[in-house]
């Protein structure tokens, strides 16, 4: 029998934020590999094999659905969002690259998915319309020095930027080193928003600034966003204002 891989992301929280076909992938496979929170998520039929696991190790999770489909089944890899962006997706070629031969050739496929920035930016408005970046501030795969090194240059290139992975009960410091950092580079009044459970009955958006903004607002779920020199607010009285950034540049950042 002939296995197979496909890694896919479960979007950022509603089952509409689910692409058609990664659910079609998941009600045709016969092994569910992830880490637990996403996994109970799903609604799993029967003779479907659920491996939910604790955070952890994500090569070990990699290879143990690559052993699986070596050995004819048909598994999925289930991340939260999309499962290129700081996921699983990069765990499992690691393993691959790392792994035996057999795996290279396995019928692997990602699937894409809605990840967590582009549902917080489509809740905004449009901040993501001009250049922007990504950096996951969680320090466990990189030093410290490379995160700040990576906002500073963001900064000075009037990137907006998407925070990822802002703080964790094990990582309370970093964001408000990242403020710290950011502070001294960027305008008082650079747009921040804090997008918190986005999709979730628990979502929450605040919209501030550099200056007034309270990094210990941000938790493991939540987005961080901050505005470029185009980045914008659109007033709209009682409603909840839109943020956009001007697709316009000058060159002066
Ligand atoms: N693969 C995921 C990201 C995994 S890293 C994706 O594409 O979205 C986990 C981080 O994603 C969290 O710490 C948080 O910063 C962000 N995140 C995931 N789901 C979120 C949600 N519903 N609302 C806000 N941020 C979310």
């Amino acid at each position: 029998m002939n296995g197979q891989l496909r890694v896919l992301g479960l979007g950022p929280g509603p089952s509409d934020w689910i692409t058609p076909e990664a659910s079609r992938e998941l009600a045709a496979a016969s092994d569910i590999v992830g880490y637990k929170t996403y996994v109970s998520r799903l609604t799993v039929r029967a003779g479907q094999t659920v491996h939910a696991s604790d955070n952890g190790d994500e090569l070990a999770r990699a290879r143990w659905a690559l052993e699986l489909a070596e050995r004819g089944a048909r598994v999925v890899v289930v991340s939260g969002g999309d499962p290129g962006v700081f996921a699983m997706a990069a765990a499992v070629f690691e393993a691959i690259d790392h792994g035996p031969d057999a795996w290279r050739r396995l019928d692997v496929a990602v699937l894409p998915g809605v990840t967590a920035m582009l549902a917080a930016a489509a809740r905004l408005g449009a901040p993501l319309g001009a250049d922007f970046c990504a950096i996951n501030l969680s320090d466990n795969l990189k030093p410290w020095a490379l995160i700040e090194k990576r906002l500073t240059l963001a900064a000075q290139a009037d990137f907006v930027i998407a925070l990822y992975n802002p703080a964790s009960k094990a990582r309370p410091e970093q964001v408000h080193r990242a403020f710290a950092v950011l502070r001294g580079l960027l305008p008082a009044h650079t747009l921040v928003a804090f997008a918190a459970a986005i999709g979730r009955p628990d979502e929450t958006i605040q919209l501030t600034t550099l200056s007034e903004a309270d990094p210990s607002r941000a938790d493991m779920r939540t987005l961080l966003l901050i505005g470029a020199s185009g980045t914008r607010r659109i007033e709209r009285g009682s409603g909840e204002p839109f943020v956009y950034t001007s697709r316009r540049a000058t060159g002066a950042a």
